[in-house]
């Protein structure tokens, strides 16, 4: 194991092949991560609701709750992030594993579904190439290290943070929650920060954020952010130290201010449209982890001169 690690060590491009190729495979699982999550926190809540309504109905307004409330076993099929197998959501045809191959299967398939030519979005092998170039610049940054090791199951993360909340402007606390106990859990000894730094880190995150929204509730009467977005700051917090958050804010902040100028200009959406703040604290984020430090002190210094 000694000897493998010297041998990424010495040879930086092999490393970050290698782990291309292990992170697109990853990339795959993260495509359904971002389809089922959502699809299994709605039905639980629909679960909760049924449930709570069922017993309201039964305490109130006996002998109607059968019209009123569904019954709770509504979905008695299982679905999870294993089960069912993938298949066509048309045709209902399954994916051979050989077409499940990261990137390669769907330019096998011509994007299509091999039984019904149902068009299969190009953004399963967009998100998989794209875990795989991350997590290979992280192999080629940190070299085998820790910081890679971690960095990588945080980047993993952000991805599936983002596709879920372009898609459904959620954050699920399955995710950015366990994500916060690591970053303070391998602070301990220091990975990327002090853990003084680190505790700092994940209240500043989140306060900061807390009194934005309020602040802003306060003065205009709308909410310009989800409480998903104050955990996630906090989980940078957590793992990049308080020193990153005001990099991470504006950096978010600036790029997310350019893109919805950019949306409402060429008409994608309108300036009352929400647009989710996940993706950009995201990016911004993943940036500092990278070059965090060096982007302070360049910032700081034009702040200083
Ligand atoms: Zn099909």
């Amino acid at each position: 194991m000694t000897e493998f690690i010297q041998l990424m060590a010495q040879y930086p491009l092999l490393f970050a092949s290698i782990s291309f190729f292990f992170a697109t495979v990853i990339g795959s699982f993260l495509n359904v991560v971002i389809h089922r999550l959502p699809v299994m926190m709605k039905r639980e809540w629909q679960l909760e609701c049924n449930q709570y309504l069922d017993e309201y109905h039964k305490a109130t307004v006996t002998g109607i709750k059968d019209k009123l409330a569904q019954p709770i076993d509504d979905y008695p099929e299982k679905y999870n992030l294993i089960v069912p197998g993938s298949s066509c959501p048309k045709c209902k045809t399954s994916i051979k594993p050989w077409h499940n191959l990261p990137i390669l299967g769907w330019l096998i398939l011509g994007g299509k579904c091999i039984h019904c030519k149902t068009h299969i979005s190009a953004r399963y092998p967009i998100i998989e190439a794209l875990t795989g170039m991350m997590v290979a610049y992280l192999a080629y940054h940190f070299g085998p290290s820790w910081q890679f090791a971690f960095g990588t199951i945080l980047t993993f993360g952000l991805i599936a943070l983002t596709g879920i909340d372009l898609d459904e402007m959620l954050l699920p606390d399955q995710i950015t929650l366990p994500l916060l106990w690591i970053g303070i859990l391998i602070n301990l000894n220091g990975t990327f920060v002090s853990i003084t730094d680190a505790v700092i880190g994940a209240t500043a995150g989140y306060m900061s954020l807390w009194s934005v929204f309020w602040g802003f509730k306060l003065l205009t009467g709308k909410e310009g952010m989800g409480y998903g977005d104050f955990k996630l700051l906090a989980m940078f917090g957590a793992w990049l130290g308080w020193q990153q958050l005001p990099l991470i804010i504006l950096l978010s902040s600036i790029v997310g201010a350019t893109v919805g100028l950019i949306l409402i200009v060429t008409n994608k959406t309108s300036s009352e449209h929400p647009i989710p703040f996940g993706p950009y604290l995201s990016f911004a984020g993943w940036i500092s982890l990278v070059s965090g430090p060096q982007l302070t002190l360049l910032y700081m210094s034009y702040v200083t001169s």
